[in-house]
């Protein structure tokens, strides 16, 4: 498997790392592990969990997988979103024991959805309480997740707080943190990116998307995963599986290939540009609303209208993909919350609104 230096922590790690959020039954802790070791055989040694993934189960999988892997044969990282530096002790000290490892290689400080968050997590012992924890070699390395615009991230990393980042980066959300991966890069700070293939949404438009495929590439899902790998900033992609076939098709996208030189990547960004921003990824940032709009879904149908351009797309997409009618969408009272929660910063509201008016057929 190919490697990387994570920045310049000293560690090499595998440009595929196992995402641990998508086990097929969570609850079969040992059918869940067998996949994980699975991608431990076929070379992949980062492994990125976090309380609650899985039913709050994720955790547990990895720890029952990791009791038969040799511990210098792997990297785990794990998560806590506290503010409080108590209450993120108390969340490490219970990751250590699921996971039964006696370290976290890269504990995240996590999810980062508005810039001010970091300061409140300095303000009430988050940072400072990882920071011990360093210290006493419970954690290893101090890396932080995070959902913010690449300016803000920039901010976040220009802290020297941490060692590296996790944030969403894929061929069609790129613009909105191509600074992120400039400031990591400028620091020498390691980069995994999470959500690599767009919540699933680049194979979904396969057709649509097929100027992602160069000469070598087998289809869209090799071609994304190879955009985000051959990018020197970028560490690894973490890839969420659900079974051993799934690990097996990213590992074939990333054996005997060579990186994209920088042409044909530029070549992508030019094609895919300014005309895909604004997509909605799926990742549940937004929910629950407190209405009950099922929002990831609603704007995956406005992401339809955005690939197709017109009213019918969305109109077919919530009649024959969501069952759903365009009347969902009038339930929104526009508090706003989810706005403030979206990862991509999407005007939701003014897109359910657009949406209600199908009903209509205005
Ligand atoms: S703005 Fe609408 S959809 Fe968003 S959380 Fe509020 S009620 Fe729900
Ligand atoms: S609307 Fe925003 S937060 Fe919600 S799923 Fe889509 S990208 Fe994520």
């Amino acid at each position: 498997m190919w490697t990387k230096p994570y920045g310049r922590t000293g560690k090499n790690i595998s440009v595929i790392g196992f995402g641990a959020m998508r086990f097929a039954n969570p609850a079969d802790l040992d059918a869940s592990a067998v996949v994980v070791r699975h991608a431990h055989a076929k070379g992949i040694n980062y492994f990125d969990t976090a309380p609650y993934y899985c039913d709050d189960r994720s955790e547990a999988i990895m720890g029952r997988a990791f009791q038969t892997m040799p511990r210098d044969s792997f990297y785990v990282s794990t998560k806590c979103a506290e503010a409080d530096g108590d209450a993120l002790r108390a969340s490490l000290e219970r990751s250590l024991k699921r996971l039964g490892v006696d370290s976290i290689d890269f504990f995240h400080i996590w999810c980062l959805l508005r810039p001010e968050q970091l300061d409140e997590r300095r303000q009430k012992g988050a940072i400072a309480a990882a920071q011990r924890a360093r210290a006493e070699g419970l954690i290893k390395h101090l890396v932080v997740s995070s959902h913010l615009n690449g300016e803000d991230n920039a901010s976040v990393l220009d802290s020297g707080l941490f060692e590296g980042i996790t944030v969403g980066y894929n061929a069609i959300n790129f613009p909105f943190r191509a600074k992120t991966l400039e400031t990591a890069a400028k620091h020498n700070l390691g980069v995994a990116t999470m959500n690599p293939l767009g919540g699933g949404l680049i194979p979904r438009n396969a057709a649509r998307l097929a100027f992602l495929k160069g000469p070598q590439d087998k289809d869209v899902v090799q071609a994304a995963l190879r955009f985000n790998v051959s990018q020197p900033a970028i560490t690894c992609a973490l890839v969420g599986f659900a079974n051993e076939r799934e690990v097996d098709e990213a590992v074939a996208a990333v054996e005997n290939f060579q990186p994209y030189p920088a042409e044909h990547i530029e070549r992508i960004k030019g094609s895919i540009g300014s005309s895909f921003e604004g997509f909605c990824t799926g990742c549940g940032y937004c929910i629950p609303c407190p209405v009950n709009v099922e929002i990831p879904k609603l704007m995956d149908t406005y992401n339809q209208k955005i690939l197709e351009g017109t009213d019918a797309a969305m109109t077919d997409r919530l009649k024959w993909h969501w069952s759903l009618s365009p009347e969902v969408a009038a339930a929104c009272t526009e508090c706003g919350a989810c706005e403030d929660a979206c990862t991509q910063h999407l005007p939701i509201r003014e897109r359910l609104r657009e949406i209600a008016a199908l009903a209509n057929g205005r």
